[in-house]
């Protein structure tokens, strides 16, 4: 499959998008340009073609390989906890479908490049894929464990984890900018806390904003 429903009939509208980014909006997202790169990225080439009815419903979808693409409130509310301020290079840990790296890479004047890490690597070919078809320029894409981040290219401003880690792995606080935030869920259970940290000179202030459900973040490549 090289080809994508970028056409905009039926479920696949810019109306459909739009009933989605007034519904995060009613739920308390409240970043504009959050919304409005929502309201730009084709959830539905990101998403099995039996599912693709689905892609705009507030939910998390299965992409294969037992992981899930997240649901557009979460991915929402970790980009604008991201974004309170411009974040020039980012990292994301767990590409996935690429949705995420998609609403990342579509705030220009806030995030200018985005690198990628994913440990499954069928999953991140096809994500590449995805961003080509969308032409998204601003993107690199590592097959790797993200537990190890992306040390050549660190420091980032922002780093954005989609799958959640028992313990924040020290790597990624490494590789924080000072002035860096880190948006990432943590815990071993099937509930976990969404966590903001900022990185300053006296090392990192952390605050929990959400409680969450992300697959684990294993370690090692496939
Ligand atoms: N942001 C994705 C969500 C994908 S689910 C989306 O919008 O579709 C989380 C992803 O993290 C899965 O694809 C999983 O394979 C990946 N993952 C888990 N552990 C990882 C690790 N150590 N390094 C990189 N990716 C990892």
């Amino acid at each position: 499959m090289g080809t994508f429903d970028l056409s905009g009939i039926g479920m696949t509208s810019q109306r459909t998008r739009d009933r989605l980014v007034k519904r995060l909006a009613d739920n308390g997202i409240d970043h504009d340009e959050v919304l409005t790169a929502v309201a730009s990225v084709p959830r539905h080439i990101f998403i099995d073609e039996a599912l693709a009815h689905r892609a705009y419903e507030d939910t998390a979808l299965p992409i294969g390989h037992g992981q899930t693409i997240s649901q557009p409130f979460i991915v929402a509310l970790m980009t604008q906890s991201l974004l309170n301020r411009p974040r020039p290079r980012v990292l994301e840990v767990g590409t996935g479908s690429g949705y995420q790296t998609a609403v990342l890479a579509s705030l220009p004047m806030l995030v200018e490049k985005v690198y990628t890490i994913e440990r499954i690597d069928l999953l991140i070919e096809r994500a590449q894929e995805r961003l080509r078809a969308m032409r998204c320029g601003n993107v690199r894409f590592k097959h790797g464990d993200g537990y190890q981040g992306w040390p050549k290219e660190s420091p980032f401003d922002g780093i954005l984890v989609t799958a959640a880690p028992r313990s924040v792995p020290d790597a990624l606080l490494d590789q924080l900018a000072m002035g860096g935030r880190m948006v990432v869920p943590v815990g071993d259970g099937s509930v976990q806390e969404l966590k903001v940290y900022d990185r300053n000179r006296a090392g990192f202030d952390v605050e929990t904003v959400e409680y969450v459900r992300f697959v684990p973040l294993l370690k090692g490549v496939r």
